[in-house]
């Protein structure tokens, strides 16, 4: 039962006796299933998973992408999604939308903010979302101001990445105190830090500085899981993203550059990801939409993935609400269905502890519920806000 933007009772039983007298409304969820809001750590939403990612240069690409950030935060929460946690935005755009969103201008999923991902010079990302910076002086400037602009996290890139031209995926970048300078400015603020990082140094470095979670971890090995492990660090490990560049390739337009690139990781990619899971590591869900052909709206496909690669559904699930809540410091507020916590509510169509599968079709999100307010019916087949899509 919800009461304005709260969740203020949770049971089994016939609820209609109490409700009557509230004069709440009764919804018949017969064949369908009742979630939490799905989180996702991992997304751009400036980027609109085109195959050959563009920087935002000129002043009308900036305007464009502010129209683009609001539609992909909208299909987003079509998706069942009521929180993200952008993980690198150009020209203060996330800042901007989230302005939007509070003023009413537009419907976006609770956002969690970075700002510029801090990258070294020449580093993964610089062309695309990245503020470069050198030296741990250097980054604990480029840190507070990312937080001065009003950032919840503090993106790092500790590796080379798939879209940059020129990086090796594998290479480290930054060194481990570079990188502690900015996570310790993130926690000094209570926020917090993560880092992009496929190659096994740049894992092991992110780890040591301190970050609360690492992200994609392709090329994850023993002691990479160990040192993890004995920091609680977190995994996000962005399935999505590397399935989604293989498949479509270079007939799709993925740049050659792009498509070798995740070709070459793919396999490490499920190994790494299974050894650390059956290890114990702890995961988050992130699917790094925006990237090529990782749609904004899909995210929910991630957890298929998840799945396939030894999750049991109930696990993907909590994955993806209840630990990735935990990560983001939302646990007191959203991420499961207690009495007092914030009513993000997914409705969909049939039990995806039987068919994982369900959540990555669009027609089964029957209702998205954020804070209370009905954002998605398509019962009444029509969105109550935004245009259909
Ligand atoms: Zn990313």
């Amino acid at each position: 039962m919800t009461e304005g933007a709260t969740i203020v009772a949770v049971g089994a039983g016939d609820p209609r006796r109490g409700a009557a007298s509230a004069g709440a409304q009764n919804v018949d969820l017969a064949g369908r299933t009742l979630l939490p809001g799905f989180i996702d750590c991992h997304v751009h939403l400036t980027m609109s998973a085109e195959a050959a990612p563009r920087a935002i240069v000129s002043p009308a690409d900036q305007m464009v992408a502010v129209l683009q950030a609001s539609t992909n935060a909208l299909r987003t929460l079509h998706g069942g999604v009521t929180t993200v946690r952008d993980c690198g935005a150009p020209h203060g755009i996330d800042f901007a939308l989230r302005r939007a969103a509070e003023e009413g201008l537009c419907v976006t999923p609770r956002l969690v903010l970075s700002g510029r991902a801090l990258c070294m010079t020449g580093g993964h990302g610089w062309h695309l979302i990245g503020r470069e910076a050198d030296g741990a002086d250097g980054l604990r400037r480029a840190a507070r101001e990312q937080l001065k602009a009003g950032a919840d996290n503090v993106k790092l890139i500790a590796s080379g990445g798939i879209l940059t031209p020129g990086t090796n995926i594998g290479n480290p970048q930054f060194t481990t105190d570079e990188m502690k300078a900015a996570v310790d400015e993130a926690h000094c603020a209570g926020k917090t830090a993560n880092a992009h990082a496929h190659g096994a140094e740049g894992i092991k470095r992110a780890t040591l500085a301190g970050v609360d979670s690492v992200e994609h971890c392709y090329f994850i090995d023993p002691e990479g899981i160990e040192m993890m492990l004995e920091r609680s660090t977190v995994l996000v490990a962005t399935s999505a993203a590397v399935r989604n560049v293989v498949s479509y390739g270079v007939a799709a337009g993925i740049p050659s550059h792009i498509a070798e690139k995740a070709q070459s990781a793919i396999s490490a990619h499920v190994s790494g990801f299974k050894a650390a899971h059956a290890a114990g590591i702890r995961l988050a869900m992130g699917t790094d939409s925006g990237v090529p052909f990782t749609r904004h709206g899909n995210n929910l496909d991630e957890l298929k993935y998840l799945v396939e690669m030894g999750l049991s559904p109930q696990e993907a699930i909590r994955v993806a609400t209840s630990d990735s809540a935990k990560l983001l410091k939302l646990d007191g507020t959203v991420g499961s269905l207690d009495e007092g916590k914030n009513a993000d509510l997914v409705v969909v169509e049939g039990n995806p502890l039987d068919d994982i599968a369900v959540l990555c079709q669009r027609d089964k999100i029957r209702r998205v519920i954020l804070n209370g307010r009905t954002v998605l019916d398509r019962d009444i087949s029509a969105f109550l806000v935004g245009a259909g899509h």
